[in-house]
């Protein structure tokens, strides 16, 4: 019975749609919670010069703990974040807190950029370039140690997002492309915008494992950004053999598991001092 069939068929997404909305509903609560009880914090992965071995930079990756959900990847809680508006806050304490901790990693000698991450409707927001131009005054930092990393999606509106960019230039923040290669890459925003930095998806590290067009595509991209005086920081490299070859096609900076997972402050410093120890720097 067709009827039947369709009409159960229209009710199981019924269902799943509806659960998956309580669900929403449900996480969306315990984020505003999350907010006001202080269950985000900020992890650090090391970025590694790819030539002289040092550490270059860290990038922050939030971490929700919910007291309500427990550990909750940021690939979920965050496009939730996005779709109700709480990713101005939360981008916002993001925002303060790495601007703290250059601050903290200051006075204990240590003066290393962090690269967060942006959303986009963060990036949009009427009081973004304030903000970062507050919190920097504030803390008093170097603006070039606050990296900003973008997607390529952000250019939706082209125009718009020039004028941001032109004026996180101008406040000295550095600008990453993150993600690159993925989403709808236009090569034209490379030209139109001089990013500093060219991150390189990890989707592109691990096709090194499988065949010669990975490497190719590695060369490929470490020449274009060469071409537009980018540095290229290769994410998600896992072994031995992605270092070897992304040195190889004279990838400039290294970030992955193989030198450390995302790591909270005090193992990040600790991390830093046996780095340093074990390659003599
Ligand atoms: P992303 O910015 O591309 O970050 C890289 C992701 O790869 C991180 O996942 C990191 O933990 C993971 N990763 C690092 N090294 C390796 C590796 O060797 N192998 C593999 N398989 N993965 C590696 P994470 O922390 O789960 O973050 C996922 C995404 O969530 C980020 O992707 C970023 O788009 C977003 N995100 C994280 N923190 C923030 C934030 O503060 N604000 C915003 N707007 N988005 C954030
Ligand atoms: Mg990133
Ligand atoms: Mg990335
Ligand atoms: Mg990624």
């Amino acid at each position: 019975n067709v009827k039947r069939i369709a009409r159960g068929n229209y009710q199981f997404h019924h269902e799943s749609l509806k659960q998956k909305t309580l669900g929403n509903i449900r996480m969306d609560s315990s984020l505003r919670k999350g907010i006001q009880q202080d269950e985000f914090s900020l992890m650090y992965q090391p970025q590694i010069d790819a030539t002289t071995n040092k550490i270059v930079g860290a990038e922050a990756l939030l971490r929700w703990h919910s007291r309500d959900l427990g550990p909750v990847s940021p690939n979920v809680f965050i496009p939730l974040a996005e779709e109700t508006g709480l990713i101005i806050p939360i981008g916002e304490w993001v925002l303060k807190q790495a601007c703290n901790q250059i601050l903290s990693w200051k006075e204990e000698g240590i003066v290393l950029p962090i690269a967060i991450n942006l959303s986009i409707r963060q990036f949009y927001y009427h009081n973004f370039i304030p903000s970062v131009e507050k919190i920097i005054q504030k803390t008093d930092i170097n603006p070039s140690l606050l990296h900003m990393e973008i997607t390529e999606s952000m250019a939706i509106d082209q125009e718009f997002a020039t004028k941001v960019l032109q004026q996180l230039k101008n406040i000295g923040v550095k600008i990453a492309i993150d993600d690159f290669g993925t989403g709808y890459s236009s090569l034209s925003h490379l030209k139109k915008f001089p990013f500093d930095y060219l991150k390189i998806d990890q989707s592109f590290i691990s096709d090194l494992d499988h065949d010669k067009e990975g490497q190719d595509m590695i060369s490929i991209i470490t020449m274009l950004a060469k071409k537009f005086n980018m540095r290229t920081i290769a994410e998600g490299v896992e072994t031995e053999k992605h270092v070897d070859l992304l040195k190889k096609y004279e990838c400039d900076i290294m970030q992955g598991f193989f030198y450390s997972r995302p790591l909270p402050p005090s193992e990040f410093t600790q991390w830093k001092k046996n780095w340093e120890i074990q390659t003599h720097l």
